[in-house]
């Protein structure tokens, strides 16, 4: 059998690996559209910031041990057109030759690409966007060769947040820009706006409810000109916007997409058309609690929908069991995520939404290094189901694995009340007896005595 696999990222590795797991003798091709397979472009920010000085330590493997694996792996090599009754991929090589691949069963793992907004000016080369390692390469030049002093980013969201850290880092100056009213709309406002002191309180100007209307050259630099009424110059701009499924050649091909324009697939990764499976970033995401498809490009969602459509192409059934949206950034020394739904969203997916938020240590104050932590928990009213949690603390006050313990939660479909059942390990320099997640699942419980927040 002939497996072939657009895409070389999280999403189309990870297909390919679980193919391998379960044939050994399968043909399998992986077609890169770069040079960059498997690369963690999560860790782009760390490489521009200087905390990670060679690129090349990014790869979650080489292109050796991926091959090692026994699966052919073709770089530089852009898949143009898929003619599926034929099951064939029409694919350009990097000298510039086309020829066909056969293939017994495709996956489409072709990713997103990052949203150009309609702004005049973009293209000046003082303006960068962030998403491919070759975007990181013209923007890490820029900073090393140019040494800008300031810097713009368009956009507030968890990549914008940890560009903020990464170039201040590098001392430069930076302004932040946001449409919504505080930084990291993916949480809840109050969290939003500690963020936005927090940020100003490291030297970042924080610009929110504000939008951007065009970019314009300037004597020295480039002039950011927006909404309501204002224009900076800086040196750099950076627009982080966020992304958008990367489907062109799936649409040609006759392959359906629905929410965003995100590839539409079932809960086994299988596209409407016949032998051809899709993941990560290009495709819908079924949402557990919402039980409905959403757009939730990660790299986490992308890793387990590449592995089931891996596992389903060689026969398997194999089901993707959902993302919760859980997430977390860290920005400076605080670690901030959230998992589940934010109460708004649950509201308007029908719940009643009930949240309890309460700062503790992270772990007993009479332990060097003991750290607030915020816990938001939110709960439905009528079934005290948990819907969702937010935490914020600093980074190495455990943030992440307590975020954890409530998506764990979470997919089990878990009450706020039974959070206490949990038996979660606890000594003194790491947490309470009782961990902030359950202290705040109690504060939940006893809210729902009149006491809410
Ligand atoms: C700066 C940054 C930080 C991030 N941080 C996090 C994080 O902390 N946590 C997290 O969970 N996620 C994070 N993400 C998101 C995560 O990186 C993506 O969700 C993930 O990379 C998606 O993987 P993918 O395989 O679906 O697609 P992509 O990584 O977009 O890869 C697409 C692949 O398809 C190839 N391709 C596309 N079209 C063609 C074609 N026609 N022919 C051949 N090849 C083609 C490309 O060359 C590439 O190999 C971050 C993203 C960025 C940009």
């Amino acid at each position: 059998v002939h497996l072939v696999i657009i895409g070389g990222s999280d999403a189309g590795i990870s297909a390919a690996l679980r193919a391998r797991e379960l044939d050994r003798m399968a043909e399998i091709t992986l077609v890169v559209g770069d040079a960059y397979p498997n690369f963690s472009i999560c860790g782009l920010p760390f490489y521009l910031s200087g905390e990670i000085a060679d690129w090349r330590t990014l790869a979650h493997r080489t292109q050796e041990e991926i091959e090692a694996h026994d699966i052919r792996v073709l770089l530089n090599t852009w898949a143009e057109a898929i003619d599926p009754p034929a099951h064939r991929v029409t694919v350009r090589t990097p000298d510039g030759h086309r020829h066909e691949l056969a293939y017994d069963r495709l996956v489409v793992a072709t990713g997103a690409v990052p949203i150009r907004p309609s702004l005049p000016g973009l293209d000046d080369p003082r303006v960068f966007l962030l998403h491919s390692m070759d975007d990181s390469f013209r923007l890490h030049a820029f900073l090393t060769e140019k040494v800008p002093q300031s810097a713009v980013i368009v956009g507030a969201g968890y990549i914008g947040l940890e560009m903020a850290d990464a170039l201040t880092h590098r001392g430069i100056q930076v302004t932040l820009i946001e449409q919504a009213e505080h930084v990291l709309p993916t949480v809840d406002p109050d969290f939003g706006a500690q963020l936005d002191e927090y940020l100003q309180s490291h030297g970042v100007t924080v610009m929110t409810g504000s939008r951007v209307r065009a970019l314009e050259k300037a004597d020295q630099g480039v002039q950011v000109v927006g909404e309501p009424d204002w224009q900076i110059t800086a040196d750099l701009v950076l627009v982080v916007v966020g992304v958008a499924p990367n489907t062109d050649l799936a649409v040609r091909a006759g392959i359906v997409t629905g929410v965003r324009g995100a590839i539409r697939v079932d809960r086994q990764m299988r596209t409407n058309l016949p032998d051809i499976w899709a993941a990560g970033d290009c495709v819908e995401t079924y949402h557990r609690l919402l039980d409905t498809n959403t757009y939730l490009p990660l790299g986490t969602t992308a890793h387990k929908q590449g592995r089931v459509a891996g596992e389903n192409m060689l026969g398997g059934d194999r089901v993707y069991e959902g993302s919760l949206g859980t997430q977390v950034v860290k920005v400076f020394d605080w670690a901030v995520g959230r998992t589940g739904l934010k109460a708004s969203e649950a509201r308007s997916a029908g719940f009643l939404p009930r949240t309890a938020r309460l700062t503790t240590w992270d772990h007993k104050v009479y332990y060097r290094g003991a750290t607030p932590l915020t816990v938001s928990i939110t709960g439905d009213e009528n079934t005290g189901r948990l819907l969702g949690g937010q935490i914020l603390g600093h980074w190495q006050g455990q943030v992440a694995k307590r975020l954890d313990i409530l998506a764990t939660a979470l997919y089990h479909g878990m009450t706020v009340d039974g959070l206490n059942d949990l038996d979660l390990s606890y000594t003194p320099p790491l947490s309470s007896p009782w961990d902030p997640v359950q202290m705040a699942a109690q504060q939940w419980m006893i809210s729902s005595h009149g006491g809410n927040t």
